[in-house]
């Protein structure tokens, strides 16, 4: 058996390059860009008006507050989409409304409200400071400017700026595809009418889609095989088309019936380690084949939502450009806890938290690792070493789920 230690500098020694993809905006929502980014075009592409208004020369306008409102002539329309192509002329005005182009000869706008109409053309009330109410090309970056780091990921903000500029698909980190394979001659499906007595419901099946999905991952597919070598051997072979992570649950004890071990080696795996000093969790198998991993979780379903938690979701985060992969709180341990045992702990705790205080922990009675109400009612765990004791009071980090 090796340490959590180990077993996580072993994993992380062993995940693949992670590859990049040229994807469309649409489907780009979460992913982390690959490479920095530029802009293709100048922000604002071309000048216009910030305003509803008149589009005039300055030099029109001067003097107002001492000679009177100015008369200019209407020569013409330039609005959002329908711009004026013609010249704007000493004495002339074009009615502009908010982000339409500023028309040749114009180089101010006056809004609206500080203008009349009249008989012969619009009243200028107030002289413009030059260049009032425009928005100049390239005023907020131009062509070739640097816009997003490396590492970003990708939010309702930055698809904003990409459509804004013309970036039609981006370089990002391709999500991992992973597939499941399920072992278990005793399963039965959820929604099964028919479960026998000796049957037990599969619950791995949807929780560890469910947490490739919420991992940012793909998921491939998913197929069922009894508790046979034969059979274990040519779905796995089947499974590794087109597949980066091969999660496997169940099957990898040391029962007579447990292949999966068997099965990863015979299709080509080596073992990059098998068994964890930990509980629970403790038969976890990870086997490499080139660029592939595969975890062979063990069967109860607490097992395997730690083992998926705490060393598959990082090397799914590692291989969509994310380094963030624990959320964790540093809280107030409310109990006296022991780890008697010989192997790494990790503590199924509750959190509660009050405004402005330090969160508290509660230890989960159930620890069972067939009883998935510790990981239900359970806000995060904790780890503690062997032989290691905490006092009421005494602070401690707490993994989120
Ligand atoms: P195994 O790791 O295959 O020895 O399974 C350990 C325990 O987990 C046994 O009690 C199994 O019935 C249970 N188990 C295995 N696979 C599943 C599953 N997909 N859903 C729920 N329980 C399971
Ligand atoms: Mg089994």
């Amino acid at each position: 058996m090796i340490s959590v230690e180990k077993a996580l500098e072993i994993l992380e020694a062993n995940v693949p390059e992670p590859k990049r993809v040229e994807i469309r905006l649409e489907d780009a929502l979460g992913m982390i860009l690959f490479s920095d980014l530029v802009s293709p075009e100048s922000a604002p592409r071309f000048t216009n008006s910030a305003m509803d208004g008149y589009a005039v020369r300055w030099s029109d306008c001067c003097g107002i507050a001492s000679n009177g409102p100015k008369i200019l002539q209407v020569h013409g329309e330039s609005q959002a989409g329908v711009p004026f192509f013609g010249t704007v002329q000493p004495g002339e005005a074009i009615r502009i409304s908010t982000g339409a182009m500023l028309p040749e000869g114009a180089d101010s706008v006056v809004k609206v409200e500080d203008t009349e109409e009249a008989p012969s053309g619009v009243k200028i009330l107030a002289t413009p400071i030059h260049g009032q109410n425009v928005r100049v090309e390239g005023e907020e970056f131009k062509a070739g400017a640097f816009l997003f780091a490396k590492g970003t990921r990708v939010g309702p903000r930055e698809l904003a700026m990409f459509a804004a500029v013309g970036v039609k698909t981006i370089p990002v980190y391709r999500s991992p595809r992973v597939s499941l394979l399920i072992t278990g001659t005793e399963l039965a499906e959820p929604d099964s009418e028919l479960i026998k007595p000796y049957q037990i419901r599969d619950s791995n099946t949807i929780m560890l889609s469910s947490a490739t999905n919420d991992s940012g991952a793909h998921l491939n597919k998913i197929c069922h095989v009894e508790d046979d070598l034969a059979q274990t051997i040519q779905v796995m072979e089947e499974l590794l088309t087109e597949t980066d992570i091969l999660l496997c649950s169940g099957g990898v004890s040391v029962g007579r019936h447990d292949h999966v071990k068997d099965a990863a080696e015979a299709v080509g795996f080596s073992e990059l380690f098998w068994k964890i000093r930990q509980k629970p969790g403790k038969p976890l198998y990870v086997g490499r084949r080139q660029d592939t991993l595969l975890f062979g979780l063990p069967g109860n379903p607490v097992s395997a939502f730690m083992c998926f938690y705490h060393y598959v979701r990082p090397v799914l985060a590692r291989l969509q450009g994310s380094s963030n992969e624990y959320r964790s709180m540093t809280a107030r341990v409310g109990f006296q806890i022991k780890n008697h045992g010989n192997r790494t702990n990790f503590i199924r705790v509750k959190v509660a938290k009050e405004p402005n205080e330090l969160a508290c922990i509660k230890e989960i009675a159930q620890q069972g690792s067939h009883m998935l109400s510790s990981i239900t009612t359970a806000d995060g765990y904790i780890i503690l070493e062997p032989g290691a004791l905490l006092e009421p009071g005494e602070l401690v980090e707490v993994a989120l789920f």
